[in-house]
């Protein structure tokens, strides 16, 4: 006896789509496939629906201890995220505050930011990334202590923040120490981005990858930045991070045309991102990258199982014997319009509309559109 069966579905498994159903048992995947058995104590018919893996937001700001953060029930559940990764919102000064390993609605991992108070006074002024002052023993102290928790350090290189490369020089050094990978947000440097680029190395990442304020991936000449390219090919991995003020359509547009898409869509939604319009939700994003040309199953990828593999989530994919952490969206068109941070506005061909989420075999919110 199955305690959920989702039957009719369009699935995505992590990597394509076919259709069938998908049994639950205990919290767990039971069975994929068509036909599965009926004997099941709740059956939900997902005729004309899309069935993924629970989303992974790979950039996400839930620590709470930074003045940006969001609730992360909030941020996630009503949206088909079963996990998230927390991008730098707290130092080694505020990691333990924030109860790095309290249990969350989400499963969740954590960026350690370099500077010692990470977020906390960002609504005043910004962090302090000057190497001198970070604390490279209690930082080292929390790898060690929390080394699942933990996903790497992550650094800010905004003009407010840095006026040269050598605080990204220093943390690509300390992240090395502590076999760990560096993400960079990258959006309007007082440097090329180019030259932020060219100090990563492979497993880092660079966020806000899409930004057009200022410095960016493309040159003057509206072509990708020959050192991003080049540091794609080394393995640095590139994020959206959207949050609206760090997308720009007509970059993205640039950059699909030559082929340059993320490797994961990560939405940086912060509190004020939660409901501002533009950029609210992972789906909001991957129902962007969709609308402007990306792959629908490439999209989906960038946020489930290419997060799983990166980060060491048990989830994103499809299979039996793994945690029921589960999404239903229906694809809609025609319906709405997006926003960028240029003022831009298009119409959503795509748009992914949440309907059901579920974490470990519960049922964690479903859309009062939908019974099933
Ligand atoms: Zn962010």
């Amino acid at each position: 006896m199955f305690d959920t069966l989702f039957k009719n579905a369009r699935l995505f498994d992590g990597e394509r789509f076919f259709s069938g159903s998908l049994a639950v048992k205990a919290g767990k995947i039971a069975a994929i496939g068509d036909p599965a058995p009926e004997n099941a104590a709740q059956v939900i018919d997902c005729a004309g629906l899309t069935l993924t893996p629970g989303l992974i937001d790979a950039h996400l700001h839930f620590a709470g201890v930074s003045e940006i953060d969001a609730d992360p029930a909030l941020a996630c559940l009503p949206y088909g995220v079963t996990a998230a990764v927390d991008a730098g919102g707290a130092g080694e000064n505020t990691l333990e505050a924030c109860g790095v390993l309290r249990r969350r609605p989400i499963g969740a991992k954590y960026f350690l930011n370099v500077c010692s108070a990470g977020f906390s006074s960002l609504r005043a002024y910004p962090e302090n990334v000057d190497p001198a002052r970070w604390q490279e023993d209690r930082i080292a102290l929390l790898f060690e202590r929390y080394p699942e928790a933990l996903c790497g350090l992550k650094i800010r290189m905004g003009r407010e923040c840095a006026a040269d490369t050598r605080p990204v020089a220093e943390a690509v050094r300390l992240a090395r120490s502590l076999s760990t990978r560096l993400m960079v947000h990258v959006s309007d440097p007082a440097m090329p981005a180019g030259e932020i680029a060219d100090l990563l190395g492979e497993g880092d990442i660079f966020t806000h990858t899409y930004q057009g304020r200022g410095n960016g991936i493309l040159l003057a000449d509206g072509t990708v930045d020959p050192r991003v390219r080049e540091a794609r090919e080394r393995g640095v991995l590139f994020d959206v991070g959207d949050a609206h003020v760090h997308f720009a359509f007509s970059v993205f547009r640039r950059a699909a045309g030559e082929g340059f898409f993320p490797d994961t869509a990560g939405s940086d939604v912060t509190d004020r991102g939660l409901c501002a319009p533009g950029a609210f939700s992972l789906p909001v994003v991957l129902s962007k990258l969709v609308t402007l040309g990306m792959d629908e199953a490439a999209a989906l990828r960038a946020a489930t199982s290419r997060p799983a593999e990166i980060f060491g989530f048990s989830g994103g994919r499809l299979r039996v014997g793994a945690d029921a952490d589960l999404a239903v969206f229906a694809v809609l068109s025609g319906v709405g319009s997006f926003t960028d941070s240029a003022g831009e506005r298009i119409p959503a061909n795509y748009l992914l509309s949440p309907r059901l989420t579920m974490r470990r075999g519960a049922l964690v919110w479903r859309s009062v559109e939908w019974m099933g």
